[in-house]
């Protein structure tokens, strides 16, 4: 790190800390969306009403290169990231993926240790792609799947997808030793909240880690209604009633999931209570949108362009100056100040900014 960048914000910066934003925050997980693109009209998410058929998504010269994508990513992770995942969109309809994921498996943290590569994704490819994934180095998979049930399955995918294929999805990346494979389940009242049972006996049967989201009041299209969340605490007990379990520490600093494990040792669950406890005081995380704006939050009105910058030629002491300089101020607390209805501020589509 050079003079130049230690000095540049009010707060401050230590190689092991890396750089701190206004709340203390230290910058450590990238999201990198690849593609706001995506073969699913998931309801919460893209609506198919406003995601039609002549709905503009980003010409193929807006969206970054992967040799951009890992130039920023290297960047990054001289600033502090240790984890990385890539997401969208749907990840996996870029063209070629695995190749991005063998540019990055390489990068290295400035103490010398892997960085942490992970893929979020919808499943529908991942029979073709799970191989090609692993083998490129991808060690983390979180797979999304809101219910068991065939019919509320298609629903909420809202292109009418069948939950088998996904299911084939999984079982594919776990033969291609992505495990524990990850499962993301959003739960909307009156829609999917009666899967729990099922998708939680399921997971525990097949050693898969489920994590239950809290539906949240992402971008503007979705019509989110604080009734239609499922509180994390009502999750918790009707898994308990079944099942008994107890909360477990957190892995580390930033995690979002509160983890919880079944008493009788078969497993472990994840609760994402990002409306009803949201967790800003420790969000370390940044967001890379498709087309290359930074976004310090997921509620963020407006990002930062960084492709801009490299395409006007910006070295990697100007990039990281930069990326430096937006963390030191960040001070957003979105989920924490939505009960004093900031939830009527400008937003950006989840799927476009890296979910
Ligand atoms: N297409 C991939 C997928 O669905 O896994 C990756 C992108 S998607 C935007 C990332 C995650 O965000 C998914 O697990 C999805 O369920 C979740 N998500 C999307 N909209 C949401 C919302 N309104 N509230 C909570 N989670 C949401
Ligand atoms: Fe697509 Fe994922 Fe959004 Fe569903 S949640 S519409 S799969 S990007
Ligand atoms: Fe982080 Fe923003 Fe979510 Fe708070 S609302 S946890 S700051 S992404």
């Amino acid at each position: 790190m050079t003079e130049t960048i230690e000095h540049q914000g009010p707060t401050t910066f230590d190689g092991r800390d890396g750089r701190l934003d206004r709340f203390d925050r230290a910058l450590r997980d990238l999201r990198i969306s690849v593609t706001d693109r995506c073969n699913f009209r998931c309801p919460y998410c893209m609506p198919k009403e406003v995601f039609g058929r002549d709905y503009a998504f980003l010409p193929r010269a807006e969206i970054l290169t992967f040799e951009e994508i890992r130039r920023l990513a290297g960047i990054f992770v001289g600033l502090g990231v240790r984890k990385l995942r890539v997401t969208g969109g749907e990840p996996l309809v870029r063209h070629d993926l695995p190749d991005l994921v063998a540019m990055l498996a390489p990068l290295r943290t400035p103490d010398g240790q892997p960085v942490d590569i992970a893929l979020t994704t919808n499943g529908s490819a991942l029979r073709r792609l799970a191989r090609p994934l692993a083998d490129a180095g991808l060690r983390r998979i979180t797979v999304s799947l809101d219910s068991l049930d065939d019919d509320t399955f298609r629903r909420m995918n809202g292109v009418d997808y069948p939950v088998a294929r996904v299911l084939d999805g999984i079982a594919a990346a776990r033969e291609a030793g992505l495990t524990p494979v990850k499962v993301n389940v959003v739960l909307r009242r009156g829609l999917n909240e009666s899967s729990v049972l099922s998708l939680a006996a399921w997971a525990r049967a097949e050693g898969h880690v489920l994590r239950f989201i809290e539906y949240m009041d992402v971008g503007t299209t979705n019509g989110w209604r604080l009734d239609d969340v499922v509180p994390a605490a009502e999750v918790v007990a009707t898994i308990d009633a079944a099942w008994p379990i107890e909360p477990l520490e957190p892995g580390y600093r930033g995690e979002v999931a509160e983890r919880w494990r079944y008493r009788d040792g078969r497993g472990e669950l994840g609760i994402i209570a990002s409306v009803t406890r949201p967790f800003c005081g420790d969000c370390t995380r940044a967001r890379l949108s498709a087309e290359g704006k930074l976004y310090t939050c997921l509620f963020s009105a407006s990002g930062h362009d960084l492709r801009e910058l490299l395409r006007a030629g910006a070295t990697d002491d100007e990039l990281t100056s930069r990326i430096g300089a937006i963390w030191t101020v960040r001070a957003d607390r979105y989920s924490e100040l939505r009960a004093q209805a900031t939830d009527r501020l400008p937003k950006v589509e989840m799927f476009a900014l890296g979910g």
